[in-house]
């Protein structure tokens, strides 16, 4: 078959055979895939009106495209899917217990807190924390680390649990958009005075969608008002029913700062996991797990809280959490005691890592230090690709033609630094859900854990955006640099006010709206006739004033009878005056227009920026 050509360029021309490609691909992967020249593909997306560069990432729609025209079917590669991949590409299997049934055991099971603000999710952590150190380790300094061990007594038998310390659904919805499952069961809490509200159900509804068993937490029973059986009947509708009423979810009263029935709260997430899961893991393996939170220590370096799901993580241990790796230097429990090592459900505080992974990221142990980087560096650099294609917006010249028509979306572009992941994260979960109408887009181009850097500034120049710093300033020179080239970087430590500026700045962006705001009217007492300027109205200001230079128009009987003229000349006496002022005579010339009469009214106007609320 002849192949068709554009330009001279003879194009590459499949027979249906699926390319596989990563998300985030540039022309030239394409054409490594099908032995084509690079340019040749640029010449085909130039003839489909796209000018893109043989390496630059380009978007799963460009690539799409590019195999139909060309007859390939393409097959885009998630980046999980890449992962599992990668990763058994170096015969390591992520995400499943090794060996037998009998070599699983029972684990603790990993509980989240969630539910709507105020109704006593951090107080709540704090309760159970204090009142079941567990036995033999106390004495040590409580820490946060992002998750802690109790213990409870079950049935005379002591059993453990273990609770992700960061209240609500957002570090968990994070976590679980990224395909890692942190969480066993959910406590739900619901204020007994307050009763179900927004975030309840939302919260309810990420359980739900996670498939993850509720145990509801009815708090503040010491509050007067308190109703209790109102939050049982208002959770029967969305489907959660209290066992006493025949149902399968267990309810339990508690007040969290009293410590009332703490224990029983703990006893029913025991029961709950016992009845509805099989939670157990193989203890004799290599760790695997996710990261929970992470930052960045002066002294000591990446700190990582990550929590083991299978296997024993033990110092000296090899692992790759995200893009980040090491050899594990210490390990700290949440009393900040150092331990040797951490099986199933245990979260663990690593050092060691070579940078800050994600709230989220997945962590394995493998055998060899070369292993361990040569993954976190393939995550690396596949991580830059797809944050490059997420950036270089797609616009064909369809598509801009219309962009440039409608004068169109406008886009705030958004990098943000921060002192932890799970910090950034929240950030930018709540920042991408801001909604000031369909005008603006808020874009994300990179997040990271740690200073702002000169790299930061790099990346905002090249994009317009906005540089935030959470809890963390600038690092060395990019300060300077920021300042020099005009980049925008704003500090907080305060999400509610980051959002907030956040919020306004978007507003700002909408195309400003204006209303008409009268100035003043004057009534025509007489009427001049000027050889050289026409007519000229005598009049009196009968309200505000009548400035010149301003719009105006005139009414006749209250009835408009002309519009959008001007004040083109306004005297008093024989002088040139810029207003005149209520209850004051003088001239007004309405340039061109002549058609005036005694009686008329000159109504004075002019347009201002409404502002956005
Ligand atoms: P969160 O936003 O869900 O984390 O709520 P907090 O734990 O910060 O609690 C909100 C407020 O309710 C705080 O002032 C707490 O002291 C108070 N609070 C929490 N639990 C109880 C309780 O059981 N009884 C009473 N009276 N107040 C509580």
């Amino acid at each position: 078959m002849q192949a068709p050509s554009v330009g001279g360029v003879m194009l590459p021309r499949g027979n249906g055979e699926t390319v596989r490609l990563s998300r985030g691909a540039s022309l030239t992967d394409f054409a490594e895939k099908i032995n084509a020249n690079p340019a040749s593909l640029v010449a085909v997306m130039m003839n489909l009106g796209e000018m893109v560069t043989a390496t630059q990432s380009v978007s799963d729609e460009t690539l799409q495209l590019l195999a139909d025209e060309m007859n390939y079917t393409v097959q885009i590669v998630s980046p999980e899917e890449e992962d599992r991949e990668l990763l058994e590409s170096f015969d390591i299997e992520f995400g499943e217990d090794e060996g037998d049934e009998e070599d699983l055991m029972v684990r603790p099971p990993v509980v989240t807190v969630m539910g709507h603000v105020d109704h006593g999710k951090t107080r709540l952590l704090d309760a159970i924390r204090k009142t079941n150190v567990i036995a033999g380790e106390a004495g040590g300094i409580t820490q946060h680390i992002g998750a802690y061990q109790v213990a409870t007594e079950v049935n005379d038998e002591e059993r453990k649990i273990t609770f992700i310390d960061t209240p609500g659904h957002e570090a968990f919805t994070a976590m679980r958009a990224r395909g890692a499952r942190s969480t066993d069961i959910a406590i739900l809490v619901v204020a007994a005075n307050d009763g179900v509200m927004p975030q309840t159900v939302e919260a309810l509804n990420h359980a739900k969608a996670a498939d993850v068993p509720i145990v509801v937490a009815v708090n503040k029973i010491d509050v007067e008002g308190a109703d209790p059986t109102k939050v049982r009947g208002q959770l029967t509708e969305y489907g959660l029913v209290a066992e006493e009423y025949g149902g399968d979810t267990m309810f339990v009263d508690i007040s969290a700062k009293q410590g009332l029935h703490i224990d029983s709260l703990l006893e029913a997430v025991v029961l709950t996991a016992d009845a509805s899961l099989d939670l157990r893991a193989n203890p004799n393996q290599d760790a695997q797990g996710i990261a929970i939170e992470s930052r960045l220590d002066r002294g000591r370096g990446a700190v990582s809280t990550v929590l083991v799901q299978r296997g024993t993580l033990r110092v000296g241990d090899t692992m790759v959490v995200g893009d980040a790796y090491g050899r594990v230097r210490a390990m700290h429990d949440d009393n900040g005691n150092s331990v040797a090592e951490a099986g199933p459900s245990t979260p663990v505080q690593v050092l060691g890592l070579t940078n800050v992974p994600g709230a989220g990221d997945n962590f394995l142990v493998v055998d060899e230090d070369r292993t361990a980087r040569q993954i976190a560096e393939k995550r690396a650099a596949r991580e830059r690709n797809a944050a490059f294609a997420k950036r270089t917006r797609r616009v064909s010249l369809e598509d801009l033609d219309k962009v440039l028509k409608a004068g169109e979306v406008q886009q705030l572009n958004l990098i943000i630094k921060g002192d932890a992941s799970g910090s950034v994260e929240a950030l930018e979960s709540s920042l991408l859900q801001l909604d000031v109408g369909e005008e603006v887009d808020i874009r994300v181009l990179h997040r990271g854990v740690g200073a702002v850097t000169e790299s930061d500034i790099d990346l905002a120049m090249g994009s317009d955006a906005i540089v935030i710093g959470f809890n963390v300033r600038a690092a060395g020179r990019a300060q300077q640099m920021a300042e020099r080239e005009g980049v925008d970087v704003r500090y907080y430590s305060v999400i509610y006010q980051a959002i907030e500026e956040i919020e306004a700045a978007l507003k700002g962006m909408l195309k400003p709206e204006f209303e008409e705001v009268e100035l003043g009217t004057a009534e025509i007492r007489e009427v001049f006739k000027s050889s050289k300027l026409g007519n000229i109205a005598g009049v009196l200001i009968r309200s505000g004033e009548v400035r010149r230079n301003t719009k105006a128009r005139l009414l006749r009987d209250g009835k408009v009878v002309a519009e959008n003229l001007n004040i083109e000349g306004l005297r008093r006496f024989k002088d040139d005056v810029t207003e005149i002022r209520e209850g004051f005579e003088g001239g007004i010339n309405l340039g061109n227009f002549n058609d005036i009469k005694v009686d008329d009214v000159i109504a004075t106007y002019e347009m201002r920026e409404k502002p956005r609320v």
